[in-house]
């Protein structure tokens, strides 16, 4: 098969459209031919060093295609099925083997490309939403980049629970498409920022602000929180946070900082099923529209991770094998 390797750390310069073997099933696991592979920024984090990786390795979290064998002890899924799969390794490639029981169903009108590159950003949006902080309808919220692959997705699940939304973007256009997805109001970045947010919420803050931006953005995050609320820091897409003195949370209005991960709201299988019932579901019913803002061939990973890093992607990224 074909696939992508990441042959050193580095810039996007070090993906690697190669020839690997082709995977075989062990007992419980379905093989799956890709027809949409997501991509991430987790990916870039990886592909950096910045999070642990060991060259050369496929990259990629998740995907979606049809399944072409099914190994051993494998009782609810067939050749055939179309599935998706989100936080498995190794998806750049036009094979991937996927864990049964992690393997979800795709159901019928939502499209591979959709289910392919909207997974993690998808379950990321709705733990952020229900596990992680707990806003409710009527609460305000202050979502980060709102015109990215999460921050769509976030914002749409956040108005059907009736939640008030404010968002940030960088251009006119994520501005458009920030609106489009629902967001009450639409800011930019930089000066004024906190003193808008707290002008739309009476002088107090927002109780919930997501922050997936990191370095540019926390200090503001933090002047925007209301008291007792909660930082939602769930990425670093302009750089890690430095080091913080925990102190500063006191006087700032006895907030609350989590650094949370999806990979610790679906390790449960039965809380992955739930939540990707929830979302793919809420996709199928038309209630939430993920745009898949750029696609690749499979080839081109390393322009896709270009882009990405490069601010220029809307909504979410996929790559197309063949
Ligand atoms: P996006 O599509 O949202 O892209 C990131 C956006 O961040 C950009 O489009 C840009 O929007 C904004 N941004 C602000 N500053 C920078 C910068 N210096 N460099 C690049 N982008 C910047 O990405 P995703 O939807 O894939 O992910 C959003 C965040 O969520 C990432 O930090 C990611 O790591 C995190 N994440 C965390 C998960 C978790 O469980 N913790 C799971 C999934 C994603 P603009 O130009 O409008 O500012």
């Amino acid at each position: 098969m074909r696939a992508i390797q990441v042959i050193r750390h580095g810039g996007p310069e070090v993906l690697e459209y190669t020839t690997a073997d082709d995977p075989i099933p062990a007992p419980g696991e379905v093989l799956v031919r890709t027809a949409a592979i997501g991509v991430n920024f987790i990916d870039t984090y990886f592909r950096r060093g910045q999070y642990p990786s060991v060259p050369p390795y496929v990259p990629g979290v998740e995907g979606a295609g049809e399944i072409v064998a099914v190994g051993a002890d494998v009782a609810d899924l067939t050749v055939g099925q179309r599935v998706c799969w989100v936080d498995a390794g190794a998806s750049y490639a036009e094979l991937v083997t996927v864990t049964a029981a992690r393997a979800i169903p795709i159901p019928d009108g939502v499209p591979d490309d959709v289910a392919g590159s909207a997974m993690l950003r998808g379950l990321t949006a709705h733990y952020l939403l229900d596990g992680s902080a707990h806003p409710g309808a009527g609460d305000t919220v202050l979502i980060h980049a709102g015109a990215g692959g999460v921050g769509l997705i976030a914002t749409q699940l956040a108005k059907l629970r009736g939640i008030r939304v404010i968002t940030t973007v960088s251009s006119d256009e994520k501005a458009a498409l920030s609106s489009a997805a629902g967001a009450d109001h639409v800011l930019r970045y930089g000066d004024g920022l906190v003193e808008q947010v707290r002008s739309l919420t009476d002088g107090r803050g927002v109780p919930v602000v997501y922050d997936g931006v990191g370095a540019d953005t926390f200090e503001q995050s933090l002047a925007a929180t209301a008291v007792r609320g909660i930082i939602v820091l769930f990425g670093a897409a302009s750089g890690p946070v430095p080091p913080f003195d925990l102190q500063r949370l006191n006087p700032a209005g006895s907030l609350s900082v989590t650094r949370p991960t999806l990979a610790h709201f679906i390790a449960d299988p039965a809380e992955l099923r739930w939540r990707a019932g929830e979302y793919l579901g809420a996709v199928a019913a038309g209630n939430v529209d993920v745009r898949v803002g750029q696609r690749y061939r499979l080839a081109d990973a390393a322009q896709a991770h270009t882009d990405l890093e490069g601010r220029v992607t809307t909504g979410t990224t996929v790559l197309i094998p063949g």
